[in-house]
């Protein structure tokens, strides 16, 4: 499925581990053997064919934190002498350097932040220790083996103070130790601890906006999609119309009051035959947003996994072990998902989160750009370390990046089809517009990279819906990793919805 270990690849990375040692060098000014030395420690991996075991190649994960570093020819140095240090030397330097950090970091109470005059300065010299620290902590971890007497509050720290650059590489190195830092996953872990933490994780700039195409085409392609459309209106009439008595319904149609925007009254017979829509409708989406995340169809369930747990409670579910999707129609008929935009929202809010699994583990269709794939070592940790909503707070349940970037997606695709639906003049089934605090994730995905727990990103309704805005397609700046290789077919949906 991956197709990052070509021999062209591998060669190209050979040569590229030799021109970062020579930039190094020239750029960095890092003198002597240290440039040899900081690749050779922090940046290569071994040659992924066994014959040439003694060659390193650059490993492609950490390829973003190095380049990083020629714009902070700071942490270069420091972490040139870092390397040489032995393992308790290091973490003093860690201890101290983190000490340094905690000084600087303004105080919440108002009388000491009146008492700090230098600001900007102490900004300035702030961020430029949380990028040493994040990377000297990502080299130890690369250098030693297992961890041992680090203390589990360095490594949230270092959880905490990393940038967008280095998160992805670190918590892939952090993985295996979560339960050293948060306690045992099965037993007594520390939930509040855990989503504090995952809510200060930046996510890349890269994938953001990558994110945000994604969610852009995903809404064009189902608001652009005319069957689909009708099926959807046509269902979200039906779902008002059901509630009423026969006699109700069959007076309001032979007056043509339930008539959809195209003249033709409402389609469906009852709760079977919506089904039957239903699930075209929800097929139909899948192979979009699958098409536009490049991945294979997610399968979807109708029935609950396991029949004898009530499944009722849940709306729509992604299931990591099984990697499906499961759907509750009976919910959706009853309108407790809202209206049609909210179920299609909810749908691809799940699909969202099958797409992170596939970026962990590394198998959609095609390569990921960097920020793409540190997004991924992201997800993956996320996945193992994931704080349920049965036991923490809303905010922080919705802030830890698997949700913060699954909402973003699914209200964007709701609000996108609810203006979609109203403009064609569907009027019955298209629920409460989207909230002013739904609205404010939305908003505060942009600023991801830079401020993860925004206090209020939202400036206007405006402002936070163009960031998901439907946008022509524009194929020429389509990046090949973006593009399917075999387009499912499509046609599931028919008009059948209108004829009946
Ligand atoms: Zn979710």
């Amino acid at each position: 499925m991956r197709c990052l270990d070509t021999n062209e690849d591998v060669e190209q990375r050979e040569s590229a581990r030799t021109a970062l040692v020579a930039s190094l060098k020239q750029f960095v000014g890092l003198e002597g053997d240290s440039a040899d030395r900081v690749v050779n420690s922090l940046f290569v991996r071994q040659h992924p064919d066994g014959r040439y075991a003694k060659t390193t190649i650059l490993d492609a994960g950490m390829l973003r934190v190095a380049a990083a570093l020629f714009d902070h020819q700071e942490t270069a140095s420091r972490l040139a002498t870092f390397i040489k240090l032995g393992v308790e030397e290091r973490l003093t330097e860690l201890l101290k350097l983190r000490e340094q950090i905690a000084a600087l970091e303004p105080d919440p109470s108002p009388e000491q932040s009146l008492a700090q005059t230098n600001v900007a300065t102490s900004s300035a010299d702030l961020a430029k220790l949380k990028h040493a620290f994040s990377v000297l902590l990502l080299a130890h971890l690369r250098l030693v083996r297992t961890i041992s007497k680090e203390k589990p509050e360095m490594l949230r720290a270092g959880l905490r103070v990393a940038d967008a650059g280095t998160i992805g590489p670190l918590l892939a190195q952090l993985k295996p130790y979560a339960d050293t830092i948060y306690g045992p996953a099965a037993g007594k872990r520390d939930f509040t601890a855990l989503a504090t933490d995952l809510a200060t994780v930046r996510m890349p700039e890269e994938f953001i906006r990558d994110s945000q195409i994604k969610t852009a085409n995903i809404s064009e392609d189902i608001t652009g999609d005319r069957s689909l459309m009708d099926a959807l209106e046509n269902l979200a009439c039906y779902m008002v119309a059901r509630d009423w008595t026969d006699e109700m319904r069959k007076g309001l149609l032979k007056n043509g009051e339930l008539n959809l925007s195209n003249g033709k009254p409402m389609g469906i017979r009852d709760d079977e035959h919506a089904k039957d829509i239903l699930r075209s409708i929800v097929s139909r989406v899948n192979e979009i947003a699958c098409g536009e995340y490049d991945m294979h169809l997610v399968p979807l369930l109708f029935e609950p996994r396991d029949r004898s747990t009530s499944k009722d409670e849940v709306g729509g579910e992604y299931s990591l072990e099984t990697r499906d999707i499961y759907l509750n129609f009976d919910r959706v008929l009853r309108q407790e998902l809202g209206g049609t935009p909210r179920l299609i929202g909810t749908l691809v809010h799940e699909i969202t989160h099958a797409y992170q699994h596939a970026l962990a583990l590394g198998t959609t269709k095609h390569r990921v750009p960097p920020g793409v794939r540190d997004a991924g070592a992201i997800f993956d940790f996320n996945a193992a370390n994931y704080a349920p909503a049965a036991v923490v707070a809303l905010y922080p349940y919705r802030r830890q990046p698997m949700e913060r970037h699954a909402h973003y997606v699914g209200y964007t695709v709701q609000r996108n089809l609810e203006l979609a639906l109203r403009a064609r003049g569907a009027k019955r089934g298209l629920g409460d517009p989207l909230s002013e605090d739904r609205m404010m994730i939305v908003s505060a995905w942009t600023l991801s990279s830079t401020e993860p727990n925004p206090i209020n990103p939202l400036e206007s309704e405006r402002d936070a819906m163009s960031r998901g805005a439907i946008f022509p397609r524009q194929p020429d700046t389509i990046p090949p990793w973006q593009r399917s290789a075999n387009q499912p077919p499509s046609g599931q949906v028919t008009d059948e919805d209108d004829s009946s």
